[in-house]
């Protein structure tokens, strides 16, 4: 008996060093995975990547991508991260730094891959016009936003945009996960077929909300509207942490008096007073656009469920 269970308990030990070996590298792994620095990114990262690794996202619920501090676990999630998936230094500039310390392979701007740097938009124009003769604090921290820049920023609302990302994507998880493919391939396809189905149902909800004037609260919208040939009449800002100046605001007031908008849409992270006060008595209908899909639980098909809710939003306060 004992010399049974000398042997066995060798066995035991080594089974032991085997197993917590595992469980360490397993524990490694599962803290590094793909890490969007916005929900939006998140929900399509999460569409390839589902069944692979896990998809998490860094920005808190709430939190604006114009203005954010990252905290220490937030570069603690940065630097485990297998990818990183972002807009890129014009969007979220609190970025820019920590990101660059990462090696090239577990990086990914997404403005910056040749495929969707070809559909980017021009930024507003109508902007430059406008803080060129406002007050001189206004234009200072205008030039100094981030995505006062040459391109509208806001990819992550174009569905044309979202099926490059995933491709982008998926390219990169193919190379981490080689042994995947089958998967990834599977992901791939799939997010493509339920952006084409999600798609029509869109065009169907938003049918009776074309042609409706309206006003948003920030420039985020452009890739969204031009897709689904919305018409908004402008926005109140480039930035949201910067209020509207008074001459914008006497620009957007007459035209709610003179009936040319059926809404004026806010935003969950940002319902500034300014918005009720200038559609104060004239009966233009009050409604929230979320641009982040907060609240979203992270799913592979959460970017379509995104896309609707936002599709949704609009149609309820333009129909
Ligand atoms: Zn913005």
């Amino acid at each position: 008996m004992t010399h049974i269970s000398k042997n066995n308990a060798r066995k035991l030990v080594l089974g032991a060093i085997a197993s917590s070996v595992l469980s360490a590298t397993m524990v490694s792994t599962a803290s590094a995975d793909v890490v969007a620095s916005l929900r939006p990114l998140a929900f399509i990262a999460a569409g390839i990547a589902d069944g692979v690794t896990e998809t998490q996202v860094l920005l808190p619920d709430g939190a604006s991508p114009h203005d954010y501090a990252l905290k220490p676990s937030d570069l603690k999630k940065i630097k485990q991260a297998d990818l990183f998936v972002w807009v890129g230094p014009e969007m979220e500039m609190f970025l820019q730094k920590p990101i660059n310390t990462l090696a090239q392979n577990k990086r990914l701007a997404l403005a910056e891959q040749p495929n969707i740097k070809a559909l980017l938009m021009a930024e507003n124009q109508e902007d430059e016009d406008s803080h060129s003769h406002t007050d001189e604090a206004n234009h200072d921290s205008d030039h100094e936003h981030h995505h006062h820049g040459e391109y509208n920023m806001h990819i992550w609302l174009s569905p044309e945009i979202a099926n490059f990302a995933a491709q982008d994507i998926y390219e990169r998880l193919l190379v981490l996960y080689p042994d995947q493919k089958e998967k990834l391939d599977v992901n791939l396809r799939k997010f493509k077929e339920n952006m084409t189905q999600n798609d029509e149902k869109i065009v169907n909800i938003l049918e009776p909300a074309k042609n409706k004037g309206y006003f948003v609260f920030h420039d985020a919208y452009g890739y969204f509207e031009k897709h689904y040939q919305l018409a908004p009449l402008g926005h109140f800002t480039i930035n949201p942490e910067i209020q509207p100046g008074a001459q914008k605001l006497h620009q957007i007031r007459t035209q709610l008096v003179e009936h040319k908008a059926k809404c004026v849409f806010a935003e969950p992270q940002f319902r500034p007073a300014v918005i009720e006060s200038v559609a104060r008595n004239t009966g233009v209908k009050m409604g929230t656009l979320d641009p982040l899909g907060s609240g979203l639980v992270i799913g592979p098909d959460s970017y379509m469920q995104f896309l609707t809710q936002l599709s949704e939003q609009y149609a309820s306060c333009l129909n």
